[in-house]
């Protein structure tokens, strides 16, 4: 078993050594059986989360109302949640209340999926009580129990459906499929952010096609923010190239680009979809320069004003549209500019003005940003002499 799950089995045998259960669950177990890297190790306990806390020396309320408590062992952070049910779901969102509970077998049945109902105790044997195993064997998303009472419950669940199939490129079980497709408008009553998170996720899986199929089969794509009217432009996702997309900003770069929507057109978008105002920021950015990629015109001042990150991320998105260039040029030609920031050029304002060439005032300003255009440009040299040169015939010039 991999070395995560070694490390934390002091915590797993500290709780068993008491007399209650301990296994680790969900996305961890699921990905060490698929050969995946596992990020977080997540486990699951039949102790109560006062009787937890009163196990360690060290531990924190996570999400103690959920019955979550983080052990700190070894420096290390292990969340350990309590089993529960959940029940009396009303709002098709959330869970009216929480239980907490001794049995495994009833916090498996309540979560979503079943290659995500999976237990693993401390010698590595598995508790698999909806097929899960097999699922994952034969490349299957299903939801545990009977789908459309499970969407019922939370229906954000049918946003994480398809969200796995993309992420770990599985067909999705005709059954599920079809609830999904049955119970899609349900999807309007969960808050954007949750969605968001999903939609983000799906897109950069590693099979996208996979996911953005029954996004769009399943009618799904009708109630997230702003995408209603654009089937057509999502299901061109389905003819492009299958490449990995590994941040936000790509991911809404590529959408509004299939869309053809304008800047003020994306903040719109963004902004109903939750996004920070750094990712919409970003976003812009990005475009431009994926424009400048598809036009083959990216110059110097194009690499020095989108800046490293946001180039790659372009470069990344430009692949969809076959004009990605190699990245390694890409940083090469970058590395090579001959300032990467304003701060970086020789000269200031207040030399300028202590050289006399000019009085205080915005021609001051305007004179330093024609400068940086010229040297990223290369056609004053970062220097002093230079540059006091340039600023004086650019003076005389705006006399
Ligand atoms: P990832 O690798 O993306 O983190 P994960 O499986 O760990 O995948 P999480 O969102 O971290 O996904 O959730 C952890 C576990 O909690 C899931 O594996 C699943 O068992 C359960 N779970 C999470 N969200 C839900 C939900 N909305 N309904 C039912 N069970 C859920
Ligand atoms: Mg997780």
């Amino acid at each position: 078993i991999p070395s995560e799950f070694q490390q934390a089995l002091p915590v797993l045998k500290t709780i068993q050594d008491n007399g209650f259960e301990a296994y680790f669950v969900g996305g961890s177990v699921r990905d060490t059986i698929l050969g995946l890297p596992i990020h977080d190790v997540d486990i699951a306990t039949s102790a109560y989360p006062a009787e937890v806390k009163a196990l360690f020396k060290k531990t924190v309320d996570t999400g103690i109302e959920h019955g979550t408590v983080m052990v700190i062992d070894h420096g290390e952070g292990y969340e350990v949640t309590t089993f529960r049910t959940e029940s009396g779901y009303q709002d098709y969102r959330r869970p009216d209340k929480v239980t907490f509970v001794r049995s495994l077998a009833d916090d498996l049945k309540r979560r979503d999926l079943t290659i995500n109902a999976l237990a693993m105790n401390m010698n590595g044997e598995i508790v698999d009580l909806f097929g899960g195993l097999d699922d994952l064997k034969n490349h299957l998303i299903r939801a545990v129990g009977v789908p459309a009472e499970r969407y019922h419950e939370d229906a954000l669940r049918m946003m994480r459906t398809v969200r796995f199939a993309s992420k770990l490129d599985f067909a999705i079980d005709p059954i599920t499929e079809k609830a999904i497709a049955e119970n899609a408008p349900l999807l309007a009553k969960i808050a954007v952010e949750r969605i968001h998170e999903e939609w983000v996720k799906l897109l950069q899986g590693r099979n996208i096609k996979r996911g953005v199929q029954a996004f769009i089969d399943t009618g799904l794509y009708q109630y997230c923010p702003g995408l209603k009217d654009y089937r057509a432009e999502l299901a061109q996702l389905l003819a492009l190239p299958a490449i990995k997309l590994t941040s936000e900003e790509a991911v809404w770069t590529l959408i509004t680009t299939l869309c053809e929507l304008d800047d003020s057109q994306v903040s719109r978008l963004l902004r109903q979809w939750k996004s920070s105002r750094e990712i919409i920021h970003n976003t812009l950015k990005a475009r431009v320069a994926l424009r400048a990629l598809r036009q083959q015109q990216l110059d110097a001042l194009m690499l020095y004003q989108t800046g490293l990150p946001l180039l790659l991320v372009a470069n990344q998105v430009a692949a969809f549209f076959k004009n990605q260039v190699d990245e390694t040029a890409l940083r090469t030609q970058y590395e090579k500019l001959p300032i990467k920031s304003k701060r970086e050029l020789v000269l200031t304002g207040n030399d300028l003005l202590k050289a006399k060439i000019i009085t205080p005032g915005p021609w001051m300003g305007q004179i330093l940003n024609t400068l940086e255009v010229e040297v990223v440009q290369g056609k004053v040299a970062n220097q002093t002499a230079a540059l006091m040169g340039r600023a004086c015939e650019l003076a005389k010039q705006s006399d």
